[in-house]
């Protein structure tokens, strides 16, 4: 794409952004803030771990448009992508449980996905940012984690680490493709996100430990609990895509995307019996019990957002307190 169209890019009122994983958690929420600033919206979800109840609120909006499909539909993708300035490409496989059970679908969605949509985008000279995941700095023990970093994966006979490794062939193929073809390629590696329409079902722990403490049930830590993460609400992770989606200087780059708060399990699940006013006890789950004989969990995790924070001037602005109260809330109004 020439540099005089992505300046007419970032200028432009109104753009056709095309989200896979539409229907998703982060992917909806993207959704509604775009639509909201005036944009139309292009949305595909095969509904496997995205929900209709995610975008019902949208579907009578003239601007959205949504169709159900695999992302590894040439033919769909090539449609939506004739339509469109710029792909945001968030559907993938996601959830440790759910990866741990379905490494075929997980490798296979992953690079197929993401080739399809690579190839759509240059079809058409569509800008494309491309979801990739903190996973990939794997046991890197350097804190914070900066995007150069180098990587430190674990073996292939653990299947935890076929999501990391799948979503690094998507970085590597989205870099060659801008390289090589001067596509406009971003990358976002999202760090623990969270927020309202996140479920808990494939493991992600702050619904499913707020699930388990609003329903009175016990509220499982993995391990001993000392392992810990950094947890960005999805509002401002959505603020961060929507500005690297329409700046120049983002093309050919990857960026760290996450809150820099960091909290162990144990702390974060005191805190969910505190803002759930539970009365559950909280348990020690090992490894090998929750997830499979042998599994490998990642001991800190915790980003360096320099590079966004200095090309944007973005930082989260929602700290974990607020984003629990919000997830709380949410659960709270489904339970009923
Ligand atoms: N976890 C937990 N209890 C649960 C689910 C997850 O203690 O019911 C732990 C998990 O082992 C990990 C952390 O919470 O150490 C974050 O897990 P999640 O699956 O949300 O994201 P990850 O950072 O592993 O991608």
């Amino acid at each position: 794409m020439s540099p005089h169209r992505e300046t007419r890019l970032s200028q432009a009122e109104s753009l056709t952004y095309l989200v896979t994983g539409g229907a998703g958690f982060i992917g909806s929420h993207l959704s509604e803030l775009l639509l909201s600033e005036g944009h139309r919206v292009l949305a595909i979800d095969n509904l496997s771990t995205g929900r209709m109840s995610n975008i019902a609120h949208l579907l009578d909006h003239p601007n959205f448009h949504f169709t159900r499909s695999s992302i590894m539909s040439d033919v769909v993708l090539d449609r939506l992508a004739s339509e469109s300035d710029i792909i945001i490409h968030f559907a993938a496989a996601v959830g440790v449980e759910r990866i741990i059970d379905n490494p075929v679908e997980t490798i296979e969605t992953n690079v197929t996905g993401t080739e399809v949509a690579l190839k759509a985008a240059l079809r058409y000279g569509c800008r494309i940012l491309i979801a990739s995941t903190s996973e990939v700095y794997g046991k890197g023990t350097r804190i914070p984690f900066s995007e150069d970093d180098d990587v430190l994966l674990g073996p292939t006979n653990k299947n935890r680490w076929s999501y990391a490794a799948s979503k690094m062939v998507d970085e590597f193929l989205g870099l060659a493709y801008a390289h090589e073809f001067g596509l406009p390629v971003v990358i976002l590696r999202f760090f623990n996100t969270v927020g309202p329409r996140q479920t808990g079902q494939y493991g992600m722990v702050i619904p499913r430990l707020i699930g388990q403490a609003l329903r009175g049930k016990t509220i499982t830590v993995y391990g001993d609990g000392t392992q810990s993460r950094c947890f960005c609400d999805v509002a401002d992770v959505i603020r961060a895509v929507k500005g690297l989606s329409v700046h120049p200087d983002a093309t050919g780059k990857v960026f760290n995307i996450g809150s820099e708060e960091e909290i162990s399990i144990s702390d974060l699940a005191e805190k969910i019996r505190k803002t759930t006013d539970s009365s559950s006890d909280v348990t020690l789950i090992p490894y090998d019990e929750a997830y499979a004989p042998g599994f490998e969990d990642m001991q800190r995790r915790v980003p360096n957002i320099s590079r966004v924070g200095s090309l944007l001037g973005w930082k989260p602005e929602i700290n974990l307190d607020a984003t629990l109260a919000r997830v709380r809330d949410q659960i709270r109004q489904e339970i009923g």
